[in-house]
């Protein structure tokens, strides 16, 4: 048996309502990049929109589309914030999707669309707030904000929006970013446009810095309940999903499992426990497609043993184990590769 990703969508739910009362009334931005952080797009935005989710971050424009596309006739924003290629830009446009805009350049090309193809191009301004990330400078932020405006004018663009993405390393560098936000909101309102979409936390500044967040939040890990690595535990949240693999072959003092590094399993896990039907056990090694656990008393071919999940058999979350290998819950689950079946449940 392939291994399995198993996916709670009454969790995920839960989740989205436990951030949605926490952040408010800052709305939540639901962030699907990565496939929705390796969970799958179409259902989590079936679900999300059954709740009522009112704006979805995409990253690309190619996800953007396809979470428009899952919505279908329901309302919803979409926000992909990937500088894009003119013809990205024009689906995008098309699509009716916000695009996130870092550089004058880019601006250029989002006007000179909208203007080619006689549709209105929704716009969110980012100000570098710090991150050097992408954004548009501060010293010429009053220019750029003035550029849109005057186009704005035309009728091709309107800018909907400022965001920003903080480094999150520590509290007073986080704060001075707000300063820069704040400043960068008045200057294009300044222009005479209109900004309502005020953007600058992700998921640990939102739910812990409540001083930060602007009118939306922009969150993915939390919703999926990824807590952040060397963080506390979140109130309300828990992980969406467990993986699983199925017991291949029955030895004195281990049992091989039908999960290894080509399904993305890092080999640096070797160490960690994993859940069986007896509780925690040592993870000792992987392979390609298999890798070895710590036996129990009747351990037989076919049980599944828990690679990552809420804990119920004794496994670790994924943010655990990231730990243990110096990295990010989100990588652990992204890097799952499509060897692992993903498998949505109601409950
Ligand atoms: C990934 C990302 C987010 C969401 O971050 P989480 O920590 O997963 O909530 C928000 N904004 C930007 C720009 C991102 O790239």
């Amino acid at each position: 048996m392939q291994p399995i990703l198993h996916i709670s969508r009454a969790q995920f739910l839960t989740n989205l309502d436990a951030v949605r009362a926490r952040i408010s009334p800052s709305a939540l931005m639901l962030v699907m990049k990565d496939d929705a952080y390796g969970h799958g797009i179409d259902w989590a935005v079936d679900a999300a929109a059954t709740a009522d989710v009112q704006w979805y971050g995409s990253y690309d424009v190619r996800t953007g589309i396809r979470i428009r596309e899952a919505l279908g006739d329901r309302a919803g924003r979409v926000f992909a914030w990937a500088t894009s290629t003119v013809e990205e830009v024009e689906a995008a446009v098309r699509a009716d999707i916000d695009l996130g805009v870092g550089t004058e350049e880019y601006l250029r090309l989002v006007i000179a669309t909208a203007e080619r193809i006689g549709v209105l191009a929704r716009v969110h301004l980012k100000i570098d707030t710090g991150l050097h990330r992408s954004g548009i400078r501060p010293e010429a932020w009053a220019a750029t904000a003035a550029l849109a405006r005057a186009a704005e004018l035309t009728g091709a663009p309107a800018v909907v929006g400022v965001w920003s993405h903080l480094a999150e390393a520590s509290d007073d560098e986080d704060d001075e970013a707000q300063t820069i936000f704040v400043d960068a909101v008045a200057a294009v309102r300044a222009t005479g446009s209109t900004p309502e979409a005020l953007h600058l936390t992700a998921s640990a500044a939102s739910w812990w810095r409540p001083e930060l967040r602007g009118s939306l939040s922009r969150i993915g890990a939390f919703c999926y309940g990824i807590r952040s690595a060397d963080g506390p535990e979140l109130e309300g949240i828990r992980p969406i999903s467990a993986l699983s693999a199925s017991v291949q072959e029955v030895h004195d003092d281990h049992v091989v499992v039908g999960i290894g590094a080509f399904d993305g399993l890092p080999s640096t896990l070797s160490g960690i426990q994993v859940g069986t039907p007896a509780g925690s056990r040592e993870l000792r090694s992987v392979a390609q497609t298999t890798s070895e656990v710590s036996t129990w008393p009747g351990a037989s071919i076919g049980d599944a043993v828990w690679i990552l999940g809420p804990g119920e058999h004794g496994e670790q979350t994924a943010t655990t184990l990231a730990e243990h290998i110096d990295t990010v819950g989100e990588e652990i689950i992204t890097r799952l590769t499509s060897r692992v079946r993903r498998v949505i449940s109601d409950g």
